[in-house]
């Protein structure tokens, strides 16, 4: 006798489609049935880069509602943002930047005083 292995979906949703996926299971009774399974989500990524982001689910957009904050943020600045790679290149230039413009200043105070000096 030649076993049976062909499974109907379960659904009235009668079309092979991405969202209507189903995997075939054996259930303990022994008859093999349609599971379905959801569509797989690729994650949050990094604005900057576009990286995935790690540390965090990766859901659906509703089921990001019903999850705990630790699961869809990391606790830093940016965190389930940028990566943290983007978020120290930002420090990084942030300072820079801060410094050159305080070198800018003392320059310009420099030069002033020599001014200053020149015409007394
Ligand atoms: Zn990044």
């Amino acid at each position: 006798m030649v076993k049976n292995v062909r499974i109907t979906y379960r659904r009235r949703h009668s079309y092979a489609t991405k969202s209507n996926r189903i995997v075939a299971v054996k259930t303990p009774g022994g008859k093999l049935v349609a599971q379905y399974r959801k569509k797989s989500v690729s994650g949050p990524k990094c604005g900057d880069c576009k990286q995935a982001l790690k540390g965090i689910k990766h859901l659906s957009v509703k089921a990001y509602k019903t999850v705990s904050k630790s699961q869809r943020t990391v606790s830093r600045a940016y965190g389930g943002s940028r990566c943290a790679n983007c978020v120290r290149q930002r420090i990084v230039r942030a300072f820079l930047i801060e410094e050159q413009k305080i070198v800018k200043k003392v320059l310009l105070e420099k030069l002033s005083k020599k001014k200053a000096e020149k015409s007394a």
